[in-house]
């Protein structure tokens, strides 16, 4: 008697139904297809190579002893995976891929409407938008120290997706410093010069549509629609922390992807060392490609990104508000996106120009931990101000003895309140050189020790520019 393939496989899934829940048995073997059995080997056909190393994870025992079971200990399985074609939308994957919605009743008896939410429909509509924002662009993402290797590893990704060693790409750093922002410019890119298949998701979105899909029982599905995705962008990864099920489908989901060189890129507030509640054999994967920080942006980015966003809007605002703000404002730029909106909404609503003394109050209002410092421009202004001099006087070679004190006042807050150069403050007035400003922050210290209505006049200045303590 000549034993068949299909009959001893169809004996083996009856025996490994027997030994495992009705969902792992449906997800993982339902789709496998016997070949042959060749002497002592059964061959036997998995849909992806990443369905043959989660069977060969998690079922390698059951495996081996259902074989032993139907066919005697010295029989041998081999697998033959059905190569990724291209992953063309056409041909995927997908074994046994529902086609549309089906019903299912709940306890009440009541029947619902459910839809797979990873039908070919849906698969369809996520591809044409990949939940992407057009807005968020390489364009107007301002480029600075803060982000120069984020960004540069950004455009390589998107010129060449899969190609890069930047694969996986992890962007990671603190909020608001333009990780969502980043990863989706990359994502815009890629679909303007070619017809990928980008997908963007949160992984907070990731974890729900698992659930739902163990839920609902379509892990299938659900794995097989990830599979297809050509640029897969996940959102702060650091959500997966603890959730032990979701990070073990997205470790197969990744090694998959990975394996036929499509693209990952991923953000974490962190840096995947310090992500401890997630497998290491997942967070060394992490580290496989290239691992960039955001960090906070320095005083010419924040000045960049400020006009920018207000030239975007059509906006203008006077270089010394820039500036005011630039230096007021040091945390993250959603801060800065958010004390310009209020700026410009106080502006309109009391029908003001925006100005300093419009600038100074809305932040006092929203931000009450800022940092203190003070720019030099904001300081020549504010002396120029108090003496009812103009700004320019401070900066020229003007010799009149009160215009000289002002200027040495200047400089001498200039070094107290700014942590700039001796030679940056001598720039700032008119190209002085650096011992000039010595020389002017020690005649003001000396002139406060010995002329008490001089200390008062200099004590004076300090409140005013300390107004802007909020
Ligand atoms: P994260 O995801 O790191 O919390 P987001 O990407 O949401 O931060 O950025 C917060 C806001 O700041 C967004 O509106 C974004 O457009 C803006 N932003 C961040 N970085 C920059 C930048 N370098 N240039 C322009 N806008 C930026
Ligand atoms: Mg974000």
């Amino acid at each position: 008697m000549t034993i068949d393939s299909q009959d001893i496989w169809s004996k083996c899934l009856g025996n490994i139904k027997s030994k495992i829940g009705e969902q792992g048995f449906d997800t993982w073997f339902k789709p496998i297809k016997p070949i042959k059995l060749d002497g002592k080997v059964l061959t036997i056909q998995v849909p992806s190579q990443f369905f043959y190393e989660y069977l060969e994870e998690h079922y390698v025992h059951l495996l081996r002893n259902v074989l032993n079971e139907e066919l005697g200990n010295d029989y041998k399985l081999e697998y033959s995976v059905v190569v990724d074609k291209g992953n063309e939308f056409n041909k995927p994957y997908i074994v046994n891929l529902p086609n549309n919605g089906k019903a299912y009743s709940k306890g009440n008896g009541h029947s619902i409407a459910y839809t797979n939410p990873f039908d070919l429909q849906t698969i369809d509509r996520e591809r044409q938008n990949s939940n992407l924002n057009v807005h968020y662009t390489f364009d107007n993402f301002i480029e600075g120290d803060c982000n120069r290797l984020a960004r540069s590893a950004g455009v390589a990704v998107a010129q060449k997706p899969g190609v890069t060693s930047f694969n996986p790409l992890m962007l990671y750093g603190g909020v608001g410093l333009g990780k969502t922002h980043l990863v989706q410019a990359i994502g815009n890119e890629i679909k303007k010069i070619n017809e990928k298949f980008v997908l963007y998701v949160s992984s907070e979105k990731f974890t729900n549509q698992f659930f739902e899909a163990i839920k609902n029982n379509n892990i299938q599905e659900f794995s097989n629609f990830y599979l297809q995705v050509d640029v897969l962008i996940l959102d702060d990864v650091q959500f997966f922390e603890g959730k032990e099920k979701t990070q073990e489908i997205f470790f197969h989901i990744f090694n998959h992807l990975h394996q036929n060189g499509k693209q990952i890129i991923m953000t974490s507030d962190r840096p995947p060392r310090d992500l401890v509640g997630l497998m290491e054999r997942l967070v060394s994967r992490f580290k496989w490609g290239l691992t960039a920080d955001l960090q906070q942006p320095d005083y010419e980015t924040r000045m960049a990104i400020i006009q920018r966003k207000m030239q975007a809007d059509g906006i203008n605002i006077p270089e010394n508000v820039i500036e005011y703000l630039a230096y007021s404002i040091d945390t993250n730029v959603r801060d800065l996106e958010g004390v310009l909106i209020s700026l410009i909404a106080n502006a309109s609503l009391i029908k003001k120009e925006v100005d300093l003394e419009l600038a100074r109050e809305t932040l006092k209002n929203i931000v009450h931990d800022i940092d203190s410092e003070v720019g030099i421009d904001y300081i020549q202004k504010t002396i120029s101000e108090y003496f009812k001099i103009p700004v320019d006087q401070l900066k020229d070679k003007t010799r009149k003895k009160e215009i000289v004190i002002a200027r040495q006042i200047a400089m001498y807050f200039a070094k107290d309140y700014t942590n700039h150069s001796l030679k940056t403050i001598g720039d700032h007035f008119g190209g002085r050189d650096h011992s000039t400003v010595i020389h002017a922050v020690q005649a003001i210290s000396d002139f406060c020790d010995t002329d008490p209505s001089f200390k008062k006049t200099v004590e004076d200045i300090r409140k005013k520019l300390k107004l802007k303590n909020v």
